[in-house]
Parts: C-alpha cells; structure tokens; sequence
C-alpha cells in the first residue's frame, strides 16, 4: 500500500471510539472518527477512506442508513459492520446491504484488525473478474454488481460476485467452507473463524439466482464437503435429496 491506508470509524461510545483510534494508529493507519451517525454519513459521503468502520446503533442515522448511501455513491466502498453479538439479524442486514464483512461486539482487537487488513488487501486486487457472469438462468454484470436482462434486477455485493466467480473455477469439485473463508476472505488460518458466515452468504445468494433457494439446482450443498456450482450446461448428477440436509435458507430469516 502506497502511503497509510486511511479508516475512518463511526461509533457513539466514547470510550470503543477511543480505544478503536488508538488500536488503528498504533498499527499504523491514518485514522478520522465520527461519534454519531450524522457526521458519520457526512464524513463518509464527503471523504475518500480506504475503509468505514461502522457502528449500527448510532444517534440520527443508524449504521445501517450509512451503509445503503455509502452503496448508492461507491459500490466498491470497503465497510465493516459492528454489529451486537446476539444479532444475527443484524449480521444479515448489514452484508444485505453491501457490508464487506461484520464483526460481533465484543470483538477482539486482534480479529477486528486481521480483518480490516483481509478486505484493505482484497480491495487492492479486486475484480480481475470476467465481466459478464453467468449463473443459474441469469447473467451478472460484474462490474455494476447487476442482474441483466430483467426490469427488476438483482443487486449482489461484490462478495457474493467472489464467491460466485470462486466456486465457478472450481466447479470440478465441493469446496470447503474453510476454503472459501481463505481464498475469497482472505484470511489465514480459517479453520478457527466461524465458518456460518459462508452459509448466511449462500442462502442469500439462492435467493437471488435459485428459482426456489430451498431446492437449489445451481449452488448445491454437499454434505460434509462444502459447496459446489456447476458447469454451464452440467446436469446434476448425484441426488439433490441427500446433499442439501445441512444448512437451509430459511435458517436465517427474512431479510
Ligand atoms: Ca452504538
């Protein structure tokens, strides 16, 4: 990275921002704070960061509001969500959103920054991709994040576009959750980060490019393996009833 990769952190309590700032120069980056959700969306409207930490509870606009106008000015915006440790629905709002990735207060130090190195590292390299992506019955236009051909297109986050374009090379097989987590994540060591991640990803994935996310014909579960997409044109040649017992969509909820 050429010069300090520049953070800027909304968050109301005093005594987390602090504690954030002090932990982000001492690693080393140049840090901006926001302590409630106003200044926030100004800042992050009006600045160019390499990446938002935001907080969901904040006074006058929720993080979640920040989130969604970050999305409509750059898609390409890097944001971490921190969200409350029970919340899951939190979690799935947040990466519905176009967050790239969450953390659970409390959170450790070392996890939150291992992170913000993981998506500053994956937005420096981000999309080599094909352009157009085709998958299920539908065509993804990468670079707009967009479903084609629809009036009512899709919208995908530029994670989901990875993991997509991730189990599509690699069609030839499952992969792992594990996997996913080191080669889309970025991060070392997957084995100790919760892998429900992956799956909250992939439900809402089926959603978007399944007919019906609870009998999924093109993102398949294998059970005890991972994940796996087919070839364009492939038929599915092992049975579905026996693959797809593990995680299902409707875990998680609407969204
Ligand atoms: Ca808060």
């Amino acid at each position: 990275m050429t010069g300090r990769a520049k953070i800027l952190i909304v968050e109301d309590e005093p005594a987390i921002l602090q504690g954030l700032m002090d932990v982000f120069v001492f690693h080393g980056y140049a840090v901006d704070s926001a302590i409630d959700g106003k200044i926030g969306l100004e800042k992050a409207l009006n600045n160019d960061y390499d990446l938002i930490l935001l907080d969901v509870m904040l006074p006058f606009v929720d993080g979640f509001s920040i989130c969604n106008k970050i999305r409509e000015k750059d898609v390409q915006q890097p944001v971490i969500m921190l969200t409350a440790k029970s919340s899951e629905q939190d979690i799935i709002t947040g990466l519905t959103l176009g967050a790239d990735d969450y953390i659970s207060k409390p959170f450790s130090v070392r996890e939150l920054v291992l992170r913000v190195e993981c998506v500053l590292k994956r937005s420096q390299k981000r999309v080599e991709q094909v352009a157009i992506m085709h998958i299920g019955n539908i065509r993804i236009d990468t670079a707009n994040l967009q479903q084609l051909d629809t009036e009512n297109p899709q919208q995908f986050t530029r994670r989901e576009i990875e993991i997509l374009h991730y189990l599509q090379q690699h069609a030839a097989r499952p992969v792992p959750r594990e996997e996913l987590l080191e080669k889309v994540w970025g991060y070392r060591q997957a084995e100790n980060i919760e892998t429900r991640t992956v799956d909250i990803h992939i439900a809402k994935l089926r959603r978007k490019v399944e007919v019906d996310s609870k009998k999924p014909q093109y993102l398949l579960t294998i059970r005890g393996e991972g994940y796996r997409t087919l070839k364009q044109g492939a038929k599915v040649e092992f049975d579905l009833s026996e693959t797809d017992k593990g995680f299902q969509a409707e875990d998680v909820g609407e969204v």
